[in-house]
């Protein structure tokens, strides 16, 4: 890597807050070898892709960076799955340092998989092939169905073996992400006590992702309002293409509003609100029907945290922050109408219509995805078992739709996806991968990331999974 190239990582968040990360390095990769770049990324990030591809672009994708870049390991908490964790962190994950893109964005390059850290409690530091391709795939995937996301970078094997279920080609991802604050990050701030640190941490994060808060009567609870608002929508971006998180725990929530940490995520095929698939989730606590509401559970953590800025009273502190809090249910409701609505085409929402097409889907366990292609199309009546009561829906529907029927066709098809990354095909890419088959990733890759674009010879990636994904499960930590 080029001095100047160097010479552009800063770490405005380290110097900024010392006491929310420490100086670390990562483990030493025996022999890194190059899966996958994201060239138009790395273009984004001004890096240049041969460079990245040489061997010591390499090593520099595994963290192997020279004395003056100074990477870090962040630290955070966070409720996961309802209980407290006061000190999480980046436990197998370091930040190589921000970037100015060629947006004028500040951005964060992080690397997972990059090995233990001071946090990295009983973990082993590692990552390994299948779930970090996962990563990549599935963000990528995001990112072209329009949903904020952290992107990836690269994928690099690192020549060490690393034990899972087996013994399991170790790698590392490259990822960028408008910056790594989370809900989690405040609490650590919060639980802490330290005025001046949250204070801090606030005026950090108001400065990076929402500037326009400063000029609130309140700032702080501006800046919590515009949290808020940022996970609204984007759950309704989730809800909306059938995507389940899998782990909502508030140390993955960001405040940029992006999605973060993609371990056990997945995309929900028959529709049913309570598809579950992460393996430690038998309780079903972020199931698809519940993010909604976990979201704003999580919001009101991020409000406990931020408390003692809103105001010096408790009091009226709590009070500033369920006004925030209450405000969340009725813009989910709203966007989540107006999302939905425009997915059936419909001129203007109506919660009627919306309400009754999703209890056929759940009944008939029709294929969230291929369901709005097919209306649009036209070929919908199919995959109901009462074709009559599909018939008389889609009467009221056709009398709520713009006049222009192939405007109608055209914008459906902008909004609601033929590719998704199904598990089963996701699945069968990752097994190939990791005995260095990539052509069935590559060619997943492709068409999840053109996702509205039917193209020829994909046929079998828009199909539902024959087996009705019966048994599948995702991990954590992997
Ligand atoms: P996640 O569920 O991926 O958000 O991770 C929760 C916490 O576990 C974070 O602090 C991670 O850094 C940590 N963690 C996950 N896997 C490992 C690992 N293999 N080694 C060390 N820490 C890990
Ligand atoms: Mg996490």
């Amino acid at each position: 890597m080029d001095t100047n190239t160097l010479s552009r990582f800063e770490q405005t968040y380290a110097e900024a807050l010392p006491k929310l990360s420490t100086p670390w390095r990562a483990a030493e990769a025996p022999a890194p070898e190059l899966v996958v770049l994201n060239e138009p990324v790395a273009r984004e990030l001004g890096l240049d892709p041969d460079e990245l591809r040489s061997p010591e672009g390499v090593a520099f994708l595994v963290g192997r960076v020279p004395d003056e870049v100074e990477t870090v390991a962040q630290v955070y908490a966070g409720h996961q799955f309802g209980g407290y964790s006061p000190r999480l962190g980046d436990g197998r994950a370091l930040l190589v340092g921000e970037l100015t893109d060629a947006h004028g964005r500040r951005r964060d390059l992080h690397l997972k998989g990059s090995g233990r850290t001071p946090f990295a409690r009983g973990g082993d530091g590692k990552a390994v092939i299948g779930p970090m391709l996962r990563e990549y795939l599935i963000s990528e995937a995001m990112h072209a169905l329009g949903i904020p996301t952290t992107r990836s970078l690269a994928v690099v094997r690192t020549g060490e073996s690393v034990f899972r279920e087996g013994p399991q080609p170790g790698a590392v991802l490259s990822r960028v992400a408008a910056s790594h604050l989370r809900v989690g990050t405040f609490e650590y701030a919060a639980a802490l006590r330290d005025p001046e640190l949250l204070r801090g941490l606030a005026d950090y994060a108001i400065e990076r992702h929402h500037p326009e808060a400063r000029a609130a009567d309140n700032p702080y609870l501006e800046f919590y309002r515009r949290v808020m608002r940022a996970q609204a929508a984007l759950i309704v971006d989730w809800m909306g293409v059938g995507f389940i998180h899998g782990v909502m725990n508030t140390d993955n929530v960001t405040i940029s509003g992006e999605t973060i940490d993609y371990g056990p995520c997945a995309f929900m095929d028959a529709f049913d609100p309570g598809t579950v698939f992460s393996s430690i989730d038998t309780g079903g606590r972020y199931a698809y029907g519940n993010q909604p509401s976990v979201g704003q559970w999580n919001l009101a953590r991020f409000g406990e945290a931020l408390l003692p800025l809103f105001a010096p009273d408790e009091d009226a502190a709590i009070e500033l922050a369920m006004e925030v809090l209450t405000e969340f249910g009725t813009l989910y409701n709203e966007l989540a109408l107006e999302r939905m609505s425009a997915k059936l085409g419909l001129a203007r929402p109506d919660a009627g219509l919306v309400e009754a097409i999703l209890g056929l889907l759940h009944r008939d366990k029709v294929d969230f995805t291929n369901f709005f292609r097919a209306l649009a199309a036209g070929t919908a009546e199919g995959l109901f078992t009462d074709r009559a009561v599909f018939a008389a829906w889609a009467e009221k529907r056709a009398s709520l739709l713009p006049a222009d029927p192939t405007a109608v066709h055209a914008a459906m098809d902008a909004l609601n996806p033929a590719y998704i990354p199904r598990n089963h095909r996701v699945e069968e890419a990752l097994l190939a991968a990791q005995f260095g088959n990539l052509e069935p990733f590559d060619r997943l890759l492709t068409a999840v990331q053109a996702p509205f674009e039917v193209r020829a010879g994909l046929e079998d990636l828009a199909e539902p999974d024959p087996d009705e994904g019966r048994g599948f499960r995702t991990f954590c930590g992997t």
